[in-house]
């Protein structure tokens, strides 16, 4: 199933259980279209794995990430090795007659040091598409079931849905589509700490990795719970039933940086998951409140969007891990405007020479992220702006991200900003963020905010960001950072 993105305002309450109550008219599940059986090595050196199809045998398979098989070998004695080709990443079954299933083996070792969230970790965290093959012809929305058999003592943590029963020693898990369409990636240890973390509607299931570390269980705990509540105060609860949150012990400075949470990073290949790396030092009391867990958790709640298009993604989620955290009352409101304020100024100073739409297509080449991310931000703040004035407040958006993940969510592909932009002005029911988006992406200067803090209140005075009081849109600016008044509960009858 894949993780459900249903919204509780937006999910009637007699449907839910309607459907709870008719399991005869539910749709069986569709059997899965391929199998794997992993057998983890002790010690992680390798692991073997066996990929059978139950129904149509097919020609032909290659890695789910695409490219050469590094790492990767026909196991001792397979029948079909004869058609593996490493280098062309591309395995031909050849004897059609042999048989329904494959084993190779993956050199875990050599995996460990690859790239995404693997990268510069420790043996035992792999990118699962870097080892998971799948035949290179595909309909769309295949699924697959896998199960690891693991040497005693040892964990798993992984994105995809865990199947019920099973034991440390073996786990099996339900692959959707989203598995082969984004990265996703899987740990395994002896000495991996974990625990279930609900929070906002959502399970966390967080694995700690092995290292030093000040913060204690419960103060991870509750960091993690205050990003998600920040974060579901958008939707009405946190918008994924189930996330993979893996924490990653750092020392304090040496590259990491003084931060407490030094870095952060977000997935959804084969389920929402995310990387967090937390310094040695950090302790309990440093964490709720801080920026990069509200900012990871918003990439989650939207759908994934293009890479190109990375000021649409990185923008709101810059807007939002400020906004947010003032709304969960983590920061004053005035002192939310100034750190936004002290962003876009970053970002001007960080411009470009390109239009924005191109600094944004280039930007892991060209390292522009402060131009990039804060540029998004400011042309959040202008959709929001635009879309409360225009409506008297009826639309915000907040009501656009809802759009968006209702319409969007849990797809296997990424959206690209401009169906994400026409979805927004449908909401709208008219060309707001079409028109801030256009402006600002073909300018390679940043986005003008001069006439919206005019409005909303936001002066300069000796130098520092205060807030006018009569503006015209005081009340907009006072909204947008206001912590929201409860939701109404859904009415059973
Ligand atoms: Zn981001």
């Amino acid at each position: 199933v894949p993780p459900s993105l249903a919204i509780a305002r937006a999910a009637p309450a007699a449907l839910t259980a309607l459907l709870l109550l008719s399991p005869a008219r539910a749709e069986p599940p569709a059997a899965p279209s391929w199998t794997y059986e992993v057998v983890v090595a002790p010690g992680l050196e390798s692991m073997s794995v066996r990929l059978c199809f139950p129904g149509a045998r097919p020609r032909r398979l290659v890695r789910a990430a695409g490219g050469a098989f590094e790492g990767l070998r026909p196991s001792p004695g397979e029948p079909q090795a004869e058609g593996f080709d490493a280098e062309a990443g591309s395995w031909t079954i050849a004897r059609p007659e042999a048989t329904a299933c494959v084993s190779y083996d993956v050199d875990l070792a050599a995996l460990s040091r690859g790239r995404g969230m693997a990268r510069s970790f420790s043996r035992g965290v792999t990118e699962a598409g870097a080892w998971l093959l799948r035949p290179a012809a595909t309909q769309g929305g295949e699924r697959a079931t896998l199960r690891f058999r693991l040497p005693p003592g040892h964990r798993v943590s992984a994105p995809w849905a865990p199947v019920p029963g099973g034991d440390d020693a073996s786990r099996a898990y339900e692959l959707d589509a989203t598995t082969w369409a984004f990265i996703g990636h899987v740990a395994i240890g002896s000495d991996l700490r974990q625990e279930t973390v609900p929070a906002s509607g959502a399970a966390l299931e967080v694995t700690t990795l092995p290292g030093p570390l000040r913060a204690t269980p419960a103060g991870v705990r509750r960091w993690l719970e205050a990003a998600a509540s920040a974060v579901a105060s958008v939707y009405g609860r946190f918008p994924r039933d189930r996330v993979q949150v893996v924490v990653r012990p750092v020392p304090a400075g040496s590259g990491h940086g003084h931060d407490p949470v030094p870095f952060g990073s977000s997935w959804q290949g084969g389920g929402a998951a995310l990387l967090l790396l937390l310094s040695e030092r950090a302790r309990d009391e440093d964490l709720p409140g801080e920026w990069v867990a509200v900012h990871e958790m918003v990439h989650l709640a939207m759908p994934p969007i293009s890479h190109e298009d990375a000021w649409l993604s990185e923008g709101f989620a810059t807007y939002y891990q400020e906004v947010l955290r003032a709304r969960a009352g983590f920061l004053e409101p005035l002192e939310a405007w100034r750190t936004l304020d002290a962003g876009f100024e970053r970002g001007r100073e960080d411009g470009g020479d390109a239009p924005l739409a191109e600094e944004s297509r280039r930007m892991r080449q060209t390292h522009e992220y402060l131009r990039v991310y804060w540029a998004g931000a400011a042309i959040a703040l202008l959709v929001d702006v635009e879309l409360r004035r225009g409506s008297g407040g009826a639309s915000t958006l907040d009501g656009a991200m809802r759009r968006l993940t209702e319409r969007h969510g849990g797809a296997p592909r990424f959206l690209a900003a401009d169906d994400a932009i026409a979805e927004v002005d449908r909401y709208a029911g008219r060309a707001v963020f079409r028109t801030v988006a256009d402006a600002a992406l073909a300018s390679s200067d940043f986005p003008p905010l001069e006439e919206a803090y005019r409005w909303l209140g936001l002066a300069r005075e000796r130098g520092a960001l205060v807030a006018v009081p009569g503006a015209p849109g005081a009340a907009v600016r006072d909204a947008i950072v206001a912590r929201p008044s409860p939701l109404p509960l859904p009415t059973v009858r």
